[in-house]
């Protein structure tokens, strides 16, 4: 027997809730899924009136919804803001030349400016000659330190006022399980926020902090948005996937799982800077670069110094916990 949408009551339910478990309409399920990201947008604060904000667009799936559901957004509820595709070409043969192409198509399609940032002109190097040089072990490592701050540059070109970027509810708790595997308190607070960096130049917001993967994989398909779904052909992240596959496993026994992962962490706070018992470290900025740092030199001055001086396998070999950064 078909079921009637349990939201409007009217047409027949055709998706069921990853997230709920209810069965509802299409159109009810983008209607919830528009609604769950604007409430996460106002009551998080994300946005003010008038602001540039710069989308990290990969041409995956959260960030082709990110992008589509930000425009949207901005005119039905007005937000007043400028919104710009922000791209970085890490130089990955056979997967980022695809993906750029969907972010290509996507800025026609939404008619927003596009700036693509590449590795090559900011640092010298490409993720395929970095991995010709270290291996695939722990380039992204590399890769994650480049990129954020590709990122933050990108958006100083755009002058943009803040970035936001498509980490879902999943990527969230992912993140929650892995710092507290690794101990690091001062990441865990952070991870959950919504928005990081507040009060600094350019404050990076997750709109889609409450939005699981499933739904955007679904939103997209039923939105039949032009996305490239391939992953990277150095992704070796096994640690990662072992917290991916755990939550996974919590979420067949319940679906809230993953959301009632990311309220638990909310609960934890760090003590903020300034505080006399927790030495914090003094953000200064980057003697080479100018780039933000709390050290002489920013991780990527570092990390690209150890590729030119043919130290990079040592560095690499000691420093994933010291220099990841996305987590
Ligand atoms: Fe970079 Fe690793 Fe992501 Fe590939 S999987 S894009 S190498 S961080």
């Amino acid at each position: 027997m078909v079921r009637a949408c349990s939201s409007c009551k009217v047409d027949k339910a055709a998706v069921k809730r990853p997230k709920t478990g209810k069965a509802v309409c299409k159109k009810c399920f983008f209607g919830l899924f528009e609604d769950e990201v604007h409430q996460t947008i106002i009551s998080n604060k994300l946005f003010s009136k008038g602001e540039r904000v710069a989308i990290g667009a990969s041409g995956g799936k959260d960030s082709t919804v990110l992008a589509y559901v930000l425009s949207l957004l901005n005119r039905r509820h007005s937000y007043g803001l400028d919104l710009f595709l922000l791209s970085v070409d890490e130089g990955i043969s056979g997967y980022r030349d695809d993906s750029l192409a969907a972010v290509q198509r996507n800025k026609v399609e939404y008619g927003l400016p596009l700036l693509v940032v590449d590795y090559k002109r900011l640092y010298g190097w490409t993720m395929d000659q970095i991995v010709q040089v270290i291996g695939r072990k722990s380039n992204c490592t590399f890769c994650g330190v480049f990129r954020r701050q590709a990122l933050d540059r990108g958006a100083t070109l755009l002058k943009a006022d803040k970035v936001a970027t498509g980490h879902n509810a999943d990527d969230i708790a992912e993140t929650i399980f892995l710092n507290f595997l690794r101990g690091d308190f001062p990441r865990l607070s952070r991870c959950v926020d919504a928005v990081t960096g507040r009060g600094s130049e350019l404050p990076r917001v997750k709109p889609f902090k409450y939005t699981y993967e499933k739904e955007i994989v679904m939103y997209a398909y039923f939105k039949q948005l032009d996305y490239f779904a391939t992953e990277c052909v150095y992704s070796p992240n096994a640690y990662r996937g072992h917290a991916r596959q755990f939550l996974k496993d919590l979420e067949a026994k319940r679906p809230s799982a993953i959301v009632d992962v990311i309220h638990a962490a909310e609960q934890f706070r760090f003590p903020e800077p300034g505080n006399p018992d927790v030495a914090m470290p003094v953000q200064r900025k980057c003697e080479r670069c100018s780039y933000i740092s709390s050290q002489r030199l920013c991780k990527a001055c570092i990390l690209t110094d150890s590729l030119n001086n043919g130290t990079a396998a040592q560095v690499n070999r000691f420093s994933t916990n010291k220099f990841s950064s996305n987590e």
